[in-house]
């Protein structure tokens, strides 16, 4: 009789290529996945432990799928993630339920380790491989039938942010090597993927052998069948010149970047051990334009760090307005253990840190607003990526990565196609059909 899995992924995008990565070795072992963890003989739940709010929605989540254990005592529970990596065997101790723990670095072992834990009887924390590379994923079916996908570039980090958890749970920076990830590439555009994103904690220190990140990109934008190229996160102290160019010189590079600030005073930019100040950020930010003029940007804050004034704060918010980013992802600052921030002095309190963040959000929403309003009237390229979630007509994205809603016709699925704005909200935009397939 066929085995089931049910997977489900918290966090980031790298832990939505993971958790492809497991799904497919899973189907290799002969799993068909389910959308109810009742009707699985494996879960997994892949966390994120990057505030603390994260990794508690984690921690009861998978107190809830341990519960499952009463009901069917032959399925197998695991996590993995951020959660797994850095919660270890305490996760075993504190969740009977529990047979496997499985940190990030470990996915490439995890057909191995599957073996092991569907023999029964043991509970496995394989936690221990922060140091080995991201192993090469092979096969590629997985993808079918989508238009857009992820691949993980390299993996860990060695900033170490002072706020920052991802260095101690996903280990150093450790590259690939170009020729695997051209291949994966190739795969995925045999598969009818159009449009694929370079993932990392720190894309542009991306370096394996003579090879950077604006090399790599370079080769990626010479694959035949692949329409658009993005890429995320960068970083603002490394983003080098060279990359910069790429926006002028690659056609497919898309016109947007994910660039986060975290911050608009220097003092706090440096209490978060940054490495660059206000003013360097903005520099980035002019070159960015005027190498690819109506580029989008986007950027991750934080709202309340250690030792924040109220000054400190209102130069995040002229930041913002100088800017006016595209969008913005803001967070409340958390406390994260065994990071030197969680033991700064002058913490602010939660009710500020809110009324901080609301501010905050309030300001974004009218500059979004205002900028999508811009849009009406113009025709933009649209990659279709199928129907929208209402179910009233067709999704896509442009290539400054804002979402556009139109007329539902399936024709136009995995097509790139014009479409005219006639209407924009915060969130989203909706148009009509310019002309066909461009
Ligand atoms: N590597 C990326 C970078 O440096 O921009 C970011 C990776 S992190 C997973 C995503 C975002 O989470 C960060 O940009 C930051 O804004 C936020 N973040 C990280 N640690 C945080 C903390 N302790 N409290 C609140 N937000 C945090
Ligand atoms: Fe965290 Fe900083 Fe590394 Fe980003 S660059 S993952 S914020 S330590």
């Amino acid at each position: 009789m066929a085995k089931h899995y049910y997977i489900e992924t918290m966090g980031c995008q790298m832990n939505e290529y993971d958790s492809d990565r497991l799904s497919r070795m899973l189907e290799d072992s002969g799993y068909q996945r389910v959308g109810d963890p009742e009707k699985a003989d494996f879960v997994l739940l892949n966390t994120c432990s990057v505030r603390a709010k994260a990794e508690q929605k984690a921690l009861s989540r998978l107190g809830r799928l341990a519960t499952l254990k009463k009901k069917n005592p032959r399925v197998l529970l695991a996590v993995a993630g951020c959660v797994a990596q850095q919660r270890g065997v305490d996760l075993l101790e504190r969740f009977a339920g529990l047979d496997l723990v499985l940190g990030p670095r470990e996915i490439g072992n995890f057909r191995v380790i599957l073996e092991k834990v569907k023999e029964g009887g043991t509970r496995v924390a394989a936690i221990d491989a922060r140091g080995k590379p991201v192993s090469f994923f092979g096969g590629f079916e997985y993808f079918k039938h989508t238009v857009k996908a992820f691949i993980t570039i390299m993996e860990g980090c060695n900033n170490f942010c002072s706020y920052c958890i991802v260095p101690y749970v996903r280990g150093r920076e450790t590259s690939r090597p170009p020729e695997e990830l051209l291949d994966e590439a190739k795969n995925l555009i045999l598969q009818g993927v159009k449009e694929i994103t370079l993932l990392g904690q720190n894309v542009n220190s991306y370096a394996y052998g003579n090879t950077r990140f604006s090399g790599l990109l370079k080769s990626m934008n010479e694959l035949e069948g692949l329409q658009r190229i993005r890429f995320t996160t960068s970083h603002p102290k490394d983003l080098s010149p060279e990359l910069i160019q790429s926006f002028a010189r690659l056609e497919k590079l898309c016109p947007h970047i994910h660039l986060p600030f975290q911050a608009g005073s220097n003092r706090v930019l440096k209490a978060m051990k940054r490495g660059y100040s206000r003013e360097k950020y903005m520099e980035l930010i002019d070159a960015l334009r005027n190498a690819r003029p109506g580029i989008a940007v986007t950027s991750d804050v934080m709202a309340g760090f250690p030792g924040e004034t109220e000054e400190d704060f209102e130069l995040t918010l002229d930041l913002i307005r100088q800017i006016e980013f595209d969008n913005l992802f803001s967070f409340k600052y958390s406390d994260r253990e065994g990071t030197p921030a969680a033991k700064m002095e002058g913490k602010i309190p939660e009710a500020q840190k809110l009324a901080r963040l609301d501010r905050l959000q309030e300001l974004q929403r009218k500059i979004t607003l205002k900028k999508n309003r811009e849009l009406i009237g113009r025709s933009l390229e649209v990659l279709v990526e199928g129907t929208s979630k209402k179910g009233q007509g067709l999704t896509g994205r442009t290539a400054t990565n804002k979402v556009v809603n139109f007329i539902n016709d399936k024709r136009y699925i995995s097509k790139l196609i014009n479409v005219t704005i006639k209407r924009a909200s915060f969130n989203s935009l909706w148009g009509e059909l310019t002309s066909e397939e461009t």
